[in-house]
């Protein structure tokens, strides 16, 4: 029999423009294969995590759909989330995607289905957006939204359907913070995903003061207080690690509070010349 005895975290939840509630911290896949995926999104369903963040591109969505059924947790208590790959957003590519996707999770919908990238080189992302929008109507799918989109690709959504994503999930974490294309989604209701919030690991959160000062004033961890960093500016996160204690570990971030101080200091610590950034740049990625 399943293990009922675990529960879900102290995560708050975030409506969406959607009418839908995001849990606003989750478990992220990207590097994790599908068997791993089997043993640790299980692990962090068990620890009290709701919310899965896969994609098409991961190959994982077998093995995230494989702990979803073994944690016996109701679907309706989960939150998950699949992606469109960059190579599927022309005609109706995006609906047989799903499909798929849908297929190798083993689930009859998900919560939010996202556009991955926006690919501006090859022209399809409104396209893709207008599948999303026809999928959106269906059973299939919760919510709507757009990876890695900047104010110009969001702008040329709107401007050619009317209809604005329920979220933006972009590149984000302390030095690199895209203000731009945060406070034009903040203006409109559309929520804020954080990906890399620990920057990937590709700097040392630890060896830098303001981090490592609010860490030790908390009895927390450098990743502890940058990830509450986000969840006290808004941002849903969903971290990755295939190390059992970190899994835990991210997800003991709301037993403290940082001051408006420690948020400033943090806040101060992107360069501000685009050079922070740890992954491909939106408008020539495809
Ligand atoms: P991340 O910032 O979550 O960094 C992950 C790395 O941080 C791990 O490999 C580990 O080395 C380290 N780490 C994790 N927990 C730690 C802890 N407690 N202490 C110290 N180190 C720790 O980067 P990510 O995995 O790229 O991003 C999170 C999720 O965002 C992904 O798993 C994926 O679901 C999503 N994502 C989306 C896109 C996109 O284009 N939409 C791109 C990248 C990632």
């Amino acid at each position: 029999m399943a293990d009922h005895t675990h529960h879900a975290a102290d995560v708050p939840q975030l409506a969406l423009n959607s009418g839908y509630d995001i849990p606003q911290l989750g478990y992220g896949t990207f590097k994790v294969e599908s068997a791993q995926a089997e043993k640790f999104v299980l692990e962090a369903l068990q620890l009290g995590y709701r919310h899965i963040d896969t994609a098409a591109l991961y190959g994982n969505e077998e093995g995230v759909g494989a702990a979803i059924r073994a944690s016996g947790i109701p679907r309706e208590e989960l939150f998950v989330t699949t992606k469109l790959w960059n190579d599927r957003q022309s005609g109706d590519q995006p609906r047989q995607s799903l499909q798929e996707s849908l297929d190798r999770l083993g689930l009859e919908y998900v919560d939010l289905f996202l556009i991955h990238w926006p690919a501006p080189a090859n022209g399809q992302f409104v396209n893709a957006w207008k599948q999303l929008i026809s999928l959106g109507d269906t059973d299939t799918v919760r919510s709507i939204g757009v990876s890695n989109f900047l104010v110009e690709h969001l702008e040329q959504l709107h401007a050619e359907t009317g209809r604005l994503p329920a979220v933006d999930q972009i590149e984000l974490h302390p030095r690199h913070q895209q203000r731009e294309v945060v406070q034009w989604c903040q203006e409109r209701g559309i929520r804020i995903e954080a990906w890399g919030p620990l920057g990937q690991g590709k700097y040392d959160i630890a060896e830098i003061p303001a981090i490592r000062d609010a860490a030790a004033a908390h009895g927390k961890t450098p990743a502890q207080v940058v990830l509450r960093w986000h969840i006290q500016n808004g941002n849903i996160v969903f971290p990755k690690s295939v190390n059992s204690s970190r899994i835990r570990e991210n997800l003991e971030i709301f037993d403290f509070e940082l001051s408006d101080a420690q948020i400033a200091q943090i806040d101060a610590l992107d360069p501000g010349d685009g050079s922070g950034r740890v992954g491909h740049d939106p408008r020539t990625a495809n």
